[in-house]
């Protein structure tokens, strides 16, 4: 072990001791599983407070953030001018339980963003964006099968559940018990990237087919862009087959640019998607997610169509003045930014890693990017999975003893700020010889 290093996992009893009180009450002490650190081992920082790129963790240690809540953290944490939008709405009342007018404005930013977006119906988790979105491409098309990509992530949801991202990846799941084999039987996984094997399934059931679901960039296996050509195959056999075309943005909108991975690649040759989903930075760090397409296909939604769809907080004030005072912050400043820390600090990773002779591919969407642990390209979650999540955990620790909080896993987005000025990007180069230096000692270790 590296003599900078006071112990491998260094103590954190408050966190420690508040762990332990959550895992009496909530299953494995945690809201959402890749929080508990499973893949990684050691005891979850219970933060309590977030300021800028910097969180406060409850033993009173300051890390350097580099998830921002999995994405949403665009401006960095408790942004003033966002804290005021906030503090401005809630003094006026959390929830109305009626239309109001914050959310037609957020409603207005979102389709002024992402130019195929007519209308959005917001709801409150990018879980509920893909569940309604597929339940609204069923109730269009009459059908019931969806295809979805090995590795992408979508939420929690039933049918998308199959060979699935996130937390699923990182805890080596297949799939998830409690999905009825009538949900399964109806979801087709395909490999991501992968035109022939799309070809092949809509040529023996494209009749069947409501949709396909794709992240627009997967950022759940690692970031993994689509091949070129990718997103138009999807397109071209979805409309040859009468099904319809969803690009799951939760991730990648108003992050991978303004209009989000849609505003890089545009629109195909054979046109946009139909439907879109977003969540995560549109909700400024608050519940705030959305779904949306052309008039006529969001038409169909109750209470102007047939298919069904509420909640008792989409929409809330609180959230959405949150979500557009993040959004309308979001400006070609903001994104140089992300685009310049990204880079600043994934070239130190590969400098250094490239040093220690260690394997490593850093892939990219925009300002978003992750690092796999092996040799690149990757471009399916067969590729992904055949990194060394060893070297990872070495450095993750590492990383975390000296004050940086990457996410928890390997198949994971590293996620900046606009707020990471150079003092934080800094604390993180500085962090990166002994963390590499920690997966040589590993590794060294492990062939002794
Ligand atoms: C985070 C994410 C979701 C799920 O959003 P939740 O708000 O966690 O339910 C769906 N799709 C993608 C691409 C995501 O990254």
């Amino acid at each position: 072990m590296s003599e900078q290093l006071p112990s491998y996992r260094f103590d954190a009893p408050a966190s420690q001791a508040l762990f332990d009180r959550a895992s009496a009450v909530i299953p494995g002490g945690v809201n959402s599983p890749v929080r508990a650190f499973r893949a990684v081992g050691g005891t979850p920082r219970f933060m309590v407070s977030a300021q800028g790129p910097y969180l406060t963790d409850a033993d009173g240690r300051v890390y350097v953030d580099l998830v921002g809540s999995w994405g949403p953290m665009i401006l960095g944490h408790a942004h003033p001018e966002v804290l005021a939008a906030v503090q401005d709405a809630a003094t006026r009342g959390f929830s109305f339980g009626t239309p109001s007018e914050n959310e037609v404005a957020l409603a207005e930013a979102i389709v002024a963003r992402v130019e195929p977006v007519e209308q959005v119906r917001l709801v409150s988790s990018g879980t509920e964006a893909t569940m309604s979105a597929l339940r609204l491409a069923r109730g269009v098309t009459g059908r019931s099968v969806v295809v979805k990509f090995a590795g992408c992530y979508h939420g929690h949801v039933d049918a998308l559940l199959a060979h699935a991202g996130s937390g699923v990846a990182t805890l080596a799941l297949p799939d998830s018990a409690g999905v009825p084999r009538s949900a399964a039987a109806e979801t087709i996984v395909l490999p991501y990237n992968d035109i022939a094997a799309l070809e092949t399934a809509f040529a023996e059931r494209g009749g069947e087919i409501a949709a396909v679901i794709t992240e627009a960039a997967a950022g759940n296996m690692g970031l993994v862009p689509p091949a070129p050509g990718w997103t138009a195959a999807i397109r071209r056999l979805t409309k040859e087959h009468g099904a319809m075309f969803i690009t799951d943005e939760v991730m990648t909108g108003f992050r991978a640019s303004a209009a989000g991975w849609f505003g890089v690649e545009g629109a195909t040759e054979h046109g946009a998607p139909d439907l879109f989903t977003f969540g995560k930075v549109m909700g400024g760090g608050f519940p705030a997610a959305a779904f949306g397409g052309t008039a006529e296909v969001m038409g169909q939604l109750a209470p102007t169509g047939p298919v069904y769809q509420a909640g008792t907080l989409s929409g809330n004030p609180v959230a959405t003045a949150a979500g557009l005072a993040t959004l309308e912050r979001c400006t070609p400043e903001v994104y140089a930014t992300l685009d310049r820390v990204a880079h600043t600090i994934a070239d130190g990773v590969a400098t250094e890693l490239d040093r220690a002779g260690v394997p490593h591919c850093i892939q990219w969407a925009g300002p978003m990017f992750s690092v796999f642990f092996r040799e690149g390209p990757v471009l399916s979650y067969a590729d992904a999975q055949g990194q060394d999540t060893a070297a990872f955990t070495a450095f993750f620790q590492a990383m975390l003893a000296q004050g940086v909080h990457l996410p928890p896993s390997a198949f994971e987005c590293w996620f900046v700020s606009a707020a990471h000025d150079d003092r934080a990007v800094d604390h993180v180069l500085a962090a990166l010889p002994a963390a590499v230096r920690a997966i040589t000692d590993s590794s060294a270790r492990v062939r002794a």
